[in-house]
């Protein structure tokens, strides 16, 4: 594979947060960005080199992203499949097109961790409302009903407690072919990033306990407050997933923890994970920086956590409250992302904050009154 050296650009599709922080990154190292965004003066945008506008599928602009990049990365993984690997036949694309079509689409996702021989829930493959009902008594209840297509953040979802509520999940058949799957009595959720070059050398980044709030996530505890062979399961299982897709780039792999420390993989993202933010500071090497090595084909650099760190969204409704007390945490790292409209619960920064004491921490966050 090339090596693409500082001075190079990286053209990365996608101009938001996750674009900026590694637009940043390779930044720090000497590489040129150029973005390709639906938006002028995008998160990534404000720090780019060259901003193309035109939408992710556009294949003009593609074609002119291609033109002026020495590799081309993206930053989310609902680009058009087949735009994408007409775009990797002619232009250096590292990460290819395939992950992108396996994370696209839940069934094949499922089936490919499966295949890896990580645990996956029992799950069923569901293209109609019928087939839904037909195979549903193969996995029982309570289970969660979630479109193959088109979902995040916890959106197109149905959890199904009984055979009498079948009918609660037909409306999501009207978007998208589905799968349903075992509820998972889970104690905590968990993720592993983990990132291949395309010699084959592999790294996790320390595994990140994830908080939700309305299905978004709140916080990420790092490292995760689990049994060290619960870390080891999930580090294997990441690597078992990385080699069987021969990862390049970065995998998020997300995971449930049971309550006797057995795991289960969620869902997968193809790319950097707000769950790894916290490697910014906390890491001597960040989930940007490492990707930005991966796609680069530079050698990878292993990943040592300086000290135990909570990363907190900012999200729209957060950002006035922070800003007023702001400075009574100079020991928080803030990350806004330019993002012009704080909308409620769209993400607008986020803070990372590294301490010998995460219960204390946990207490500080809580007294801030931030995020009540
Ligand atoms: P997902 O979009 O698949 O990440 O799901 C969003 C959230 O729904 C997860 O973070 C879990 O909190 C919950 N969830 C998803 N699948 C299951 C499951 N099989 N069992 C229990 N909870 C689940």
């Amino acid at each position: 594979m090339k090596t693409i050296l500082p001075g190079g650009t990286i053209g990365i599709i996608g101009g938001g947060q996750l674009g900026r922080m590694m637009a940043l990154a390779a930044r720090e190292a000497g590489f040129r960005i150029a973005v390709l965004d639906p938006t002028k003066n995008s998160p990534c945008g404000q720090v780019a080199d060259i901003e193309i506008t035109a939408p992710y599928n556009d294949e003009a602009a593609l074609e002119q992203l291609a033109e002026v990049s020495d590799v081309i990365t993206f930053e989310f993984e609902n680009i058009d499949y087949e735009g994408l690997k007409r775009l990797a036949e002619k232009a250096n694309v590292p990460q290819g097109a395939e992950l992108v079509r396996i994370t696209q689409n839940r069934m094949a996702e499922k089936a490919e961790i499966r295949a890896s021989g990580a645990p996956v829930a029992p799950y069923i493959e569901a293209p109609t409302y019928k087939d839904f009902v037909d195979r549903v008594e193969t996995i029982g209840f309570p289970c969660i009903v979630k479109t193959a297509f088109g979902g995040y953040d916890g959106k197109g979802q149905v959890k199904v407690d009984s055979i009498d509520q079948v009918e609660e999940a037909r409306p999501l058949f009207e978007h998208s072919q589905c799968i349903a799957e075992a509820f998972v009595p889970f104690e905590k959720e968990i993720s592993v990033i983990i990132q291949r070059n395309a010699a084959g050398e592999t790294f996790t980044l320390p595994v990140a306990e994830n908080i939700h709030v309305n299905h978004i996530l709140h916080e990420s505890i790092v490292p995760a407050r689990i049994e060290q062979s619960v870390h080891e399961e999930a580090r294997k299982a990441a690597h078992q997933i990385a080699d069987h897709l021969q990862l390049v780039g970065t995998l998020a792999v997300e995971m449930f923890v049971l309550d006797d420390g057995a795991i289960v993989i969620n869902e997968l993202a193809p790319r950097p994970h707000n769950s790894g933010h916290y490697s910014i500071e906390a890491c001597n090497v960040s989930q940007f920086g490492q990707h930005v090595r991966a796609v680069c084909g530079w050698p990878l650099r292993e990943p040592k956590l300086w000290a135990p760190s909570i990363m907190v969204n900012v999200l729209g409704q957060h950002v006035a409250p922070l800003e007023q007390v702001i400075g009574d945490y100079p020991d928080w790292s803030i990350h806004l992302y330019g993002k012009a409209e704080a909308k409620h619960d769209r993400k607008m920064g986020h803070v990372t904050i590294m301490t010998d004491s995460i219960d204390e921490t946990l207490e500080q966050i809580k007294q801030s009154n931030i995020w009540n």
